[in-house]
């Protein structure tokens, strides 16, 4: 729901949400839903 986005990390070791469900505050949209996967992808990166 915009405005009220959910985060990218979960409780659940290796389980993300992405999509236009979490994106960081000041985006929207498809911009925002492929900034949330950018920030899934930097967690990934730095944990190997
Ligand atoms: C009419 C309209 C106009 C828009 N215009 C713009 C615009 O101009 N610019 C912009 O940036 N954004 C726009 N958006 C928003 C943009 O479309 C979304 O932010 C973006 O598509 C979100 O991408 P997503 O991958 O998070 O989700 P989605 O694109 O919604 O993808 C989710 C996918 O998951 C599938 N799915 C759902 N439940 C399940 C399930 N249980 N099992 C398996 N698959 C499932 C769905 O079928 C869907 O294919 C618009 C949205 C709408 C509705």
């Amino acid at each position: 729901m915009p405005g009220s986005p959910v985060p990218h990390r979960t409780p659940v070791k290796g389980l993300f949400n992405v999509g236009d469900a979490s994106y960081p505050r000041g985006f929207a949209g498809s911009m925002g839903a492929a900034t949330s996967a950018v920030l899934v992808w930097d967690d990934l990166r730095t944990a190997v």
